[in-house]
């Protein structure tokens, strides 16, 4: 019997504003920050306080909305979500329920099977929670994230409420995922795409962007949906992608053993690799959502739409596609670059400021750069070198002024140093050396000094032109032109061989 896996997914994006949704404490990083240090009588909901909706991160909201392609509702109204928990000070999130910001999305995404349309149900917004932190009786502090219930061994659990009241957006995909690699594939994208857009961050691993794929299998050819398993607490692509997998396993093993899965909420054991069962599901009504009686209906005006259309930079599967049909990059080197919007700006500034092609610039912004970035840390947004002066670097290359050893070693230097490629290349005095006459008495002087490596040579053991070939590099300084004492060094050592 085959079975189908089903997946949709709710993905959770704080937007890294200036301040609250509803109240005028600033966001904070909730991992590094003082505990309750960015808390006000709003946030924590004393009685009597009232919400004002903040309208950056409306703005944030209508960007991502707007790139998914969304109608936005010109009215749409906040609404209680009622629930008690200890993060939760109101006993309620102020969130969007029946008349979300926006409706019927859609993202493209690319798997080896080829590209895929993902419906988008809906994008709202809300408040988040503050956050919990149990601790042992052992004394050990264990953060479990949003929602994580206290286990047996918690002796009491301490309440953090910087994060209560962080703009949170929601946005809710149809069941249109078949597998666990088109489950990544769109996580992958809507985190590149909310980094574009300034809304946020993208660390998963700090929960500023928090994945629910809901789960569930099939009858192959069945028409109806299975019971659906929500998994919590994934924050890396790769849990994402295992967790998935694990739960589709697992489904399809209970219905072949002619049992049947129950609706439930999952956390994912990262050191097991397995899902654990969190608490069975709840239903809507159970949250006795109505419409929220402090705030008016939110508004949003033609014009304001329109403004944040105009204002949209060019998106990430947009950047993708113009990679591969505009210079050829392959799919996997197109979406590298633009998954990060700097450094496909970077590559494509590069380009652009000199007559290098497409697979030079690639290689060196992919590779030698790239490898500096990390080793010190650093981003293409921090880059102490310039898309221009890494161009003009490549120029000298392409004039045959340096070989691509120096071009390293300068780049190196440039990286360093923050000096342009060719100050450093004339204090060093690293100019390529072609002269033939002078490169070609090199190569004699070599030869003579290594009778037995010609010999050798000579006996059949042609690979010893390489290691010859590293002398003579080795005499000039590096700074010979490697063509040419290639060609000049299989000339003479022919002509040893004929006169022989
Ligand atoms: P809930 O109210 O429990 O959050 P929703 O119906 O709003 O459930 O759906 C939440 C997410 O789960 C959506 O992305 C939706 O596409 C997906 N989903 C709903 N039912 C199923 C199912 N049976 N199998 C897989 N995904 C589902
Ligand atoms: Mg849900
Ligand atoms: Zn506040």
């Amino acid at each position: 019997m085959t079975y189908e896996p089903v997946i949709g997914l709710e993905v959770h994006i704080e937007m890294q504003t200036q301040s609250k949704m509803f109240c005028a404490c600033p966001v904070v990083d909730s991992v590094s920050a003082e505990p309750n240090t960015a808390v006000c009588p709003i946030c924590a909901g004393h009685p009597g306080t009232l919400p004002v909706v903040n309208a950056q991160a409306v703005e944030y909201a209508l960007r991502v909305a707007i790139a998914l392609g969304c109608t936005i509702n010109p009215v749409s109204i906040f609404a209680r979500k009622n629930y008690f928990y200890p993060d939760i000070p109101k006993g309620y999130q102020i969130s969007q329920y029946e008349q979300p910001l926006a409706l019927n999305g859609k993202i493209t995404i690319e798997t080896a099977q080829g590209e895929k349309v993902i419906r988008i149900r809906r994008v709202h917004l809300e408040e988040d929670t503050g956050k919990l932190t149990h601790v042992e009786a052992n004394g050990e502090a264990e953060e479990r994230r949003n929602e994580a219930t206290a286990s047996s061994q918690t002796a009491y659990s301490l309440v953090d409420l910087n994060r209560a009241g962080v703009p949170l957006l929601e946005i809710v995909t149809e069941p249109d995922f078949r597998s666990a690699e088109e489950v990544r594939a769109y996580a992958e994208q809507l985190r590149a795409l909310v980094r574009y857009l300034g809304v946020n961050s993208g660390d998963l691993e700090k929960g500023v962007m928090r994945i629910e794929p809901n789960i569930s299998v099939r009858r192959m050819g069945e028409s109806a949906l299975g019971t659906k398993v929500e998994i919590k607490n994934l924050n890396s692509f790769r849990a994402l992608e295992r967790g998935v997998a694990y739960e589709i396993k697992r489904h399809i093993a209970i219905l072949e053993a002619g049992g049947t899965v129950a609706q439930e909420t999952v956390g994912w054991d990262e050191t097991r690799q397995a899902t654990f069962s969190q608490r069975s599901k709840e239903d809507a009504h159970d949250y006795r959502y109505f419409p929220e009686p402090d705030l008016p209906p939110l508004v949003v005006s033609q014009a304001w739409m329109n403004r944040v259309r105009e204002n949209l930079p060019e998106l990430p599967w947009q950047i993708y596609r113009r990679f591969v049909d505009e210079y050829g990059l392959s799919r996997a080197e197109a979406w590298g670059l633009a998954q990060e919007r700097m450094a496909a700006l970077y590559f494509e500034a590069a380009l652009k400021a000199g007559s290098s092609g497409v697979r030079t610039v690639y290689a060196w912004v992919m590779g030698e750069l790239l490898s500096l970035l990390n080793a010190s840390g650093k981003g293409f947004e921090t880059c102490p070198v310039s898309a221009i002066e890494l161009a003009a670097l490549l120029e000298l290359m392409r004039a045959g002024k340096i070989n691509q050893q120096t071009g390293k070693t300068v780049l190196g230097e440039m990286f360093e140093s923050g000096k342009s490629a060719a100050a450093i290349v004339a204090e060093k005095g690293l100019t390529q050396v072609s002269d033939a006459d002078f490169l070609s008495s090199l190569v004699a002087e070599t030869l003579a000094e290594h009778p037995n490596e010609v010999a050798s040579y000579r006996a059949g053991k042609v690979t010893v032109s390489n290691w010859l070939f590293g002398q003579v590099m080795r005499k000039a300084g590096g700074r010979a032109n490697p063509q040419v004492v290639r060609a000049e060094l299989e000339r003479q050592l022919r002509i040893e061989q004929n006169t022989n």
